[in-house]
């Protein structure tokens, strides 16, 4: 019988790959997802090094920007790129479990600021909008979740 596969934020599972250059593993989840096999999955590490400077979603209208805080570069198009190669890589998987709050694993939790940086609301991450789409079987959860 074929293992189960879960996609999994790195960090959930003791990866340090967060922009301060920490973990946050989550016994629970770990837990959960003991049989399966852990495709581990962080977009922002490999391109942008850890620890990093944090990034932020920007809102224009109704379309997300993925911005720096610190240097203002747009790295949208290098996040999606990114993604996109990883889903490809990656086409099945029996469960996904995304880290909370982030500008790119958030599922419905993350910050959206308008362009004076305020909070205008909770959204998902550029990697979840992207996941929903290419893993549309898929039931999709956070850590929180658990
Ligand atoms: S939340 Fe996502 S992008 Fe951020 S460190 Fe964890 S896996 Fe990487």
């Amino acid at each position: 019988m074929n293992q189960k596969k879960v996609i999994m934020s790195a960090c959930l599972f003791g990866a340090i790959c967060r922009y301060d250059g920490k973990c946050k593993e989550e016994n629970a989840v770990v837990e959960a997802f003991k049989e399966y096999e852990i495709i581990p999955f962080c977009p922002e590490a490999p391109l942008f090094g850890t620890p990093r400077e944090r990034i932020s979603v920007l809102m224009s209208g109704e379309v997300k920007h993925i911005i720096t805080d610190e240097t203002h570069r747009d790295v949208t198009a290098l996040l999606h790129d990114a993604i996109e190669t990883f889903c490809a890589t990656y086409p099945n998987a029996d469960a996904i479990v995304l880290k909370s709050k982030s500008p790119s694993c958030g599922l419905g939790t993350t910050p959206l600021l308008n362009e004076k940086r305020e909070v205008i609301g909770f959204g998902n991450g550029i990697a979840a909008d992207i996941f929903l789409q290419r893993y549309p079987k898929v039931k999709i959860k956070d850590e929180m979740d658990f």
